[in-house]
């Protein structure tokens, strides 16, 4: 049987005791058959089992396997693309449900930590840090915006006042939001998935689904068993493969290199992010960073489209933190992972449901540690007749990506090439 272990991460080498769970070996029925044991899946349970509805999770490896587990830890609000470019695209009634929900993630999180007394190094600020003044002016626009839709935490800083939260000297300003923060993301998987199991859920690991028989009643078989549902939420994103094709073909998966240095003692530390807050700055191809628990930097960036593991992560992803950090010249690099996420060609996810009962979130396109959270209250809203916001999700227009299966990934690198080009000039 395949017993596919963590990565190595600094992740996996911090988080907390879990009991072994079993992969399954049986036929069981359930009300809602959940594919993946990330955010999404977890998130989606966790409504259910609160909801009264019988939750069986499949893993294919272990809970928070996946992007979850591997992320930069970042609790960044609202969406990989601005409202505004949502409201014109779907209009002005569709832009205001979803603009009210983009915050609603953090809040999730927040509440799911303090509820099943989660511990996962959670802290509260979350800076957007911008290299150029029309970065600046985009971030000042965006605060109006987010303004309109009745988000007021966010506060600008100056040239002065972002100086005093990061020790970087790219940065002309930011914009700091007391809502977003930061995490061990893996241990909020797994102190998710307790939560999970205290309700009464049960996730099998190792235990991939293989096949879905749809139908009025679908079944979901994994190598040594099946379950039987009346609805299944597919939320595999990243790592889903081909299992349900009508997914794979709209979403290509990318790999995102993330590196952690040795503890840096509380000084250094103090003196790179004296507030403890989080980084990302605001180019395409973005850099991510924020400290440990226990003082050490994480610190994130690039992409790799197609989902090709690099050969040499810390070659990569060392010089962007040097950049930034000259003064981290000497420290030691004790961790260097990669993981993937899903990209959309518009960056919004992709909510729906096929036939009568498969639904499916997935695709968040970088930014989905709050947005997961979201979701699985969606999807459970949506399977108890509540619809609404699922259908303001499920709405957004979505594409196959140029070029199928085979050209995406060169079409997408050219994209890519052009907003780092972009970066890189300026403009
Ligand atoms: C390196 C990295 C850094 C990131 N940093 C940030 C960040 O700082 N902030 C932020 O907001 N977002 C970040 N993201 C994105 C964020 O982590 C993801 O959007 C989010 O975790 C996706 O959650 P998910 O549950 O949808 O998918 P995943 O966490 O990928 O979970 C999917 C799960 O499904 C399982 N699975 C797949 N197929 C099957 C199957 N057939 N049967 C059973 N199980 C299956 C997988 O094993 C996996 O465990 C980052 C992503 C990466 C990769």
């Amino acid at each position: 049987m395949a017993n596919t272990p963590y990565p190595e991460s600094y992740y996996a080498a911090s988080a907390n005791a879990v009991p072994p769970r079993p992969a399954l070996q049986d036929d069981v029925e359930t009300d809602v058959c959940v594919i993946g044991a990330g955010y999404t899946g977890l998130s989606s349970a966790l409504f259910l089992l609160e909801n009264g509805f019988r939750v069986t999770v499949l893993e294919a490896a272990k809970v928070g396997f996946g992007a979850s587990g591997r992320n930069g830890g970042q609790i960044v609000n609202s969406y990989s693309r601005d409202i505004d470019v949502i409201e014109r695209s779907v209009g002005p009634k569709q832009a205001q449900l979803l603009g009210q929900m983009a915050f609603e993630g953090g809040r999730i999180i927040r509440e799911r930590v303090s509820k099943y007394n989660i511990q996962c190094d959670l802290k509260d600020g979350g800076v957007f840090a911008a290299i150029t003044a029309r970065q600046m002016g985009h971030l000042e626009s965006q605060k109006r915006l987010w303004e309109r839709f009745g988000h007021t935490q966010l506060e600008l800083l100056d040239q002065r006042r972002i100086r005093e939260v990061v020790a970087c000297d790219q940065y002309v300003g930011g914009m700091l939001d007391m809502s977003g923060g930061h995490i061990h993301p893996l241990n909020l998987a797994l102190g998710e998935a307790a939560a999970v199991e205290s309700l009464g859920g049960t996730i099998y690991e190792q235990s991939p689904a293989v096949r879905i028989e749809r139908g009025a009643n679908p079944v979901v078989h994994t190598p040594l068993g099946k379950v039987r549902a009346k609805f299944i939420i597919v939320a595999g994103n990243a790592y889903l493969g081909n299992l349900v094709p009508e997914l794979a073909a709209k979403s290509m998966p990318c790999g995102t290199q993330v590196i952690t240095t040795e503890p840096l003692g509380d000084e250094l530390a103090k003196s790179l992010l004296p507030q403890d807050y989080c980084v990302e700055d605001c180019n395409y191809l973005l850099d991510y960073y924020r400290l440990t628990g226990d003082k050490r930097l994480i610190f994130g960036g690039g992409v790799v489209y197609g989902a090709r593991d690099p050969a040499n992560i810390e070659a990569i992803i060392r010089p962007k933190m040097l950049k930034a950090f000259p003064q981290l010249k000497d420290v030691k690099i004790d961790y260097a992972w990669t993981g993937n996420f899903l990209l959309t060609l518009s960056r919004l996810p992709q909510v729906g449901r096929l036939g009568d009962n498969i639904y499916y979130s997935q695709g968040c396109s970088g930014h989905g540690v709050t947005y997961t959270h979201l979701a699985g209250k969606v999807l459970a809203e949506a399977l108890r007749g509540q619809a609404e916001r699922f259908d303001a999700f499920a709405d957004l227009p979505h594409y196959p990506f140029p070029g199928g299966q085979l050209l995406r990934t060169p079409f997408a690198a050219l994209g890519a090439w052009y907003y780092g080009l972009r970066d890189k000039l300026g403009f």
